[in-house]
């Protein structure tokens, strides 16, 4: 797509620190890090979310996430890491092309996880809980 930052990056009419390239996947350092290592991992292709991926791009994307964790976290030495998809706009998702965030984490880094964005686990009572899960799965 003509006016997509991450494309551009793709095509390298934007400079970035690459780590990782594939047929259809490319991986570069993330140039606000949130941590040391901080990585984007997108596929080559624009598509803008999650769901707008085929299973074929979702399946190499993920076999290089599943690569690149270690690699991250070995190279900066950290204890584990955040690895999240701002998935759409509602997510906070400010680049339109789908991608996902390899954050190292550090012991006591202090930053919690992912349930620290909701302020703590809400409340649901069984039949909520079975009627969600029962609209998931016939999907
Ligand atoms: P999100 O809010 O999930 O859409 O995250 C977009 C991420 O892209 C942010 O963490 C930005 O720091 C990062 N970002 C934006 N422009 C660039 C760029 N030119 N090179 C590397 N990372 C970028
Ligand atoms: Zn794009």
């Amino acid at each position: 797509m003509d006016d997509c930052i991450f494309c551009k990056i793709v095509d390298g009419d934007i400079p970035s620190r690459t780590v990782y390239e594939d047929d259809d996947v490319f991986a570069f350092l993330d140039v606000n890090p949130l941590a040391d290592g901080h990585t984007l991992v997108i596929p080559k292709d624009h598509h803008e979310t999650i769901e707008d991926m085929p299973a074929d791009v979702a399946k190499e994307l993920f076999a290089a996430v599943h690569e690149l964790v270690p690699a991250v976290e070995d190279a900066v030495d950290a204890d584990g890491s955040t690895v999240a998809f701002n998935n759409g706009e509602a997510a906070g998702q400010e680049v339109p092309h789908v991608h996902c965030h390899i954050v190292p984490r550090f012991d006591g880094d202090g930053n919690g996880p992912i349930h620290a964005l909701f302020g703590g686990p809400g409340e649901m009572d069984d039949d909520e809980l079975d009627a969600i899960a029962e609209r998931i799965s016939e999907r």
